[in-house]
């Protein structure tokens, strides 16, 4: 297996690794990043970007993550196609196995692997998730296809809060499947759904299964938890909100995570446990998860690494451990 050693491994390609990516090709770091399985990360199943400071007009997802790749390369990260799918921070050097294939030695690693959607699980749902036949994660993404129809939303957070009242403008009506005798949404986003007219909100009711036919989504089977009582809800499209799972699962050996898997980093900093290993974007962040929060904390994460690498050459390179000695008062 080749062995290549890179000075700062960059993993995955969300609005946070391409960000860092620009700052540490500029500060001659010499970036290597990794795109993953979704190049362009979340974003690139988004419509419509409305909120990212600098676009006037707006931007779709995809388009904006291009432009993103290419600001990156512009200062030379070199931007590859792979997944990480082991890594061994156990060591002073970070390695890191692409494919399973190759494996590579970086002196730092920006963690950007973000977050992944949830879903309930059950084969119906798969099935037309797959086909593309009416099931999604992202009411903002796909919302518009169902336009004048009837739709399903499953969730009690702020999300489904959040998408089921973006939904109840486009849709003839939403129906909100709330698994509790309560919302888990702050007051004011609950509220905000329970005095949306075209909103019909669902308590204690739970999925059955997804109705469908061949071309895509008919409906749901929905079940009251406390009396048992079943029924079919019509409905074209089936949008799921129930939360997200940080892409963490390759690192939870050597780093912390909290109960959910979202990284811990030291408050205000990009700094994991491991010195030399920093993270960025979703992957740590269960509260903000916006593109330009993940961007932001990008920056921080190449200036964090930045400044651990130039800590690293200050030290004599001929003590024990020198390389895991990345301490606060070697800060410029
Ligand atoms: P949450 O974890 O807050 O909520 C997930 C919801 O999905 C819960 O109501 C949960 O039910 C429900 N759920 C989970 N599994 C199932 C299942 N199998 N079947 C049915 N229902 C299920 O996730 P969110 O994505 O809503 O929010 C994540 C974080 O992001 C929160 O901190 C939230 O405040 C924040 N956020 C803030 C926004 C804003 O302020 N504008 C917008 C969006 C998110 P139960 O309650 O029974 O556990």
């Amino acid at each position: 297996m080749s062995v290549e050693k890179v000075k700062c491994l960059i993993i995955g390609s969300g609005p946070a690794g391409y960000t860092a990516a620009i700052y540490a090709a500029r500060a001659n770091m010499a970036p290597v990043l990794y795109q993953g399985q979704q190049p362009g990360g979340q974003l690139t199943t988004t419509n419509e970007v409305e909120n990212f400071p600098g676009y006037v007009d707006g931007v779709t997802g995809p388009e904006m993550m291009v432009q993103l790749m290419k600001q990156a390369q512009r200062f030379d990260t070199d931007v590859r196609d792979g997944w990480v799918t082991k890594v061994d921070f156990s060591g002073d050097v970070h390695k890191a196995w692409i494919n399973g294939e190759k494996e590579i030695h970086a002196e730092s690693v920006i963690i950007s692997t973000g977050a992944s959607a949830k879903y309930l699980g059950l084969p119906s749902e798969q099935k037309y998730l797959k086909m593309g036949g009416g099931v999604s994660a992202c009411a903002v993404c796909d919302g518009f296809f169902y336009r004048g129809q009837e739709t399903i939303i499953v969730g009690a957070g702020d999300s489904a809060c959040e998408e089921a009242h973006y939904l109840s403008k486009l849709c003839k009506k939403v129906t909100m499947l709330v698994r509790r005798d309560e919302f888990r949404a702050s007051k004011i986003m609950a509220a905000r759904v329970q005095k949306t007219e075209n909103i019909e909100i669902l308590f204690n009711t739970e999925t059955v299964e997804v109705l469908g036919d061949d071309v895509g989504v008919t409906g749901a089977r929905v079940k009251n938890n406390v009396t048992g009582e079943e029924h079919d809800i019509p409905a074209t499209g089936f949008f799921v909100a129930i939360g997200h799972k940080p892409n963490t699962d390759i690192f939870k050996d050597y780093l912390d995570l909290d109960e959910t898997g979202y990284i811990i980093n030291t408050p205000g900093t990009s700094k994991t446990n491991v010195p030399g290993v920093f993270v960025s974007g979703d992957a740590a962040d269960h509260v903000y998860r916006q593109a330009i929060t993940a961007a932001g904390t990008g920056c921080m994460a190449a200036l964090d690494a930045e400044r651990y690498l130039a800590s690293k050459d200050e030290l004599p390179q001929d003590e024990p451990g020198v390389g895991s000695t990345y301490v606060d008062e070697v800060k410029a």
